[in-house]
């Protein structure tokens, strides 16, 4: 293989741009032609491709975002719109593709696959909910923004005996809520996987104020529920003043940590290592601290579990 294209797909994470940069490198010291994708599969439909070289991914190992901009895409869900992206790439001489996005970007990459062109998938979300991994690119970089906004919420928190309720992203998986739950000993943590009853959580919040709590914190993950719905239940059940913080597409943004940056390293470069092996229809990711792939299909197929024991150990602390 002589020439690859890359792009990033669907939300955007912080650790994009440096496994943009992995993939760039990677290739041109295995004297290959790299050529980026702009917007995603849009780009690939609108031709917005451009050839990358060593010093075009300068300077943003660091920087969260996407150099190569991001998009959704209907018409690349139909066969026509493949077809016509699969036309352009081969036009171009472009022989394989590295896709960086979360799991719907990875149906995409999937269905080039099935269609005869080679793909590999790179995991970046903040959601750290794609099954096949332990992390997804941006993971890491978002949880410490979380615990930084809780951190600050809780000096406030303490001075006025408030209770918050802190929503954070997470639509269909709550990774993001417990890491983030567990890291700043909030009392109460709602995930989508878990099923919880208001009344418990009054409860709760009832018992550690008896027992002279300044402040309660309860992370509601966004796909349990809105925190401002859940934040009126309260008051309407409790006498305790509570307040509700959406942290929002902050969440998204920032110079990714160097768990991120390392992370995005590794496996962006070992994507350009399958192309070159012939490997394709995977998704590369990290097992253990080793870097694995395994078949898109396979990863799409399972369901992406909560860490049980980890929720668990949440409540066992917050007594
Ligand atoms: P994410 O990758 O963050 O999960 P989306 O779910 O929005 O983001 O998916 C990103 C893009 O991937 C979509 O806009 C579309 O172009 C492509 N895509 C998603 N699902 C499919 C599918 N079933 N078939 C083909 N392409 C898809």
């Amino acid at each position: 293989m002589k020439k690859i294209g890359v792009l990033t797909s669907g939300g955007d994470s912080p650790g994009m741009n440096a496994a943009i940069r992995a993939v760039v490198r990677k290739a041109i010291y295995h004297e290959m032609e790299v050529y980026g994708i702009q917007y995603g599969f849009a780009g690939l439909l609108s031709n917005d491709i451009e050839k990358l070289e060593i010093g075009d991914v300068g300077d943003i190992i660091h920087r969260g975002g996407t150099k190569l901009y991001t998009a959704r895409c209907e018409e690349f869900k139909t066969p026509e719109g493949r077809q016509k992206a699969v036309e352009n790439l081969n036009a171009v001489g472009i022989e394989g593709l590295i896709v960086i996005g979360g799991d719907g970007s990875f149906r995409g990459a999937e269905k080039l696959t099935e269609i005869g062109f080679p793909t590999i998938g790179v995991p970046g979300t903040i959601d750290n909910d794609i099954p096949g991994t332990d992390y997804t690119i941006g993971f890491d970089t978002a949880l410490n923004t979380v615990i930084n906004a809780i951190d600050k919420i809780r000096d406030t928190a303490t001075s006025h005996e408030r209770t918050y309720v802190i929503e954070v992203m997470g639509r269909n998986a709550g990774d993001l809520a417990l890491w983030s739950g567990l890291a700043d000993g909030a009392e109460t943590i709602l995930i989508p996987e878990e099923e919880y009853s208001m009344d418990d959580i009054i409860k709760r919040l009832r018992r550690g104020h008896e027992r002279g709590k300044k402040h309660s914190i309860i992370i509601v993950a966004e796909g349990v529920g809105s925190g401002p719905d859940v934040g009126q239940k309260i008051k309407e059940a409790t006498e305790l003043e509570t307040r509700v913080t959406v942290l929002g597409h902050i969440q998204r943004g920032g110079s990714p940590t160097g768990y991120d940056r390392v992370l995005a390293s590794r496996l962006g470069s070992n994507a350009v290592e399958l192309l070159l092996n012939g490997v394709a229809g995977c998704m590369v990711g990290i097992i253990n601290n080793k870097v694995v792939h395994r078949g898109i299909s396979e990863v799409l197929s399972e369901k992406h579990q909560i860490d049980k024991e980890m929720y668990r150990l949440s409540q066992e602390l917050s007594i």
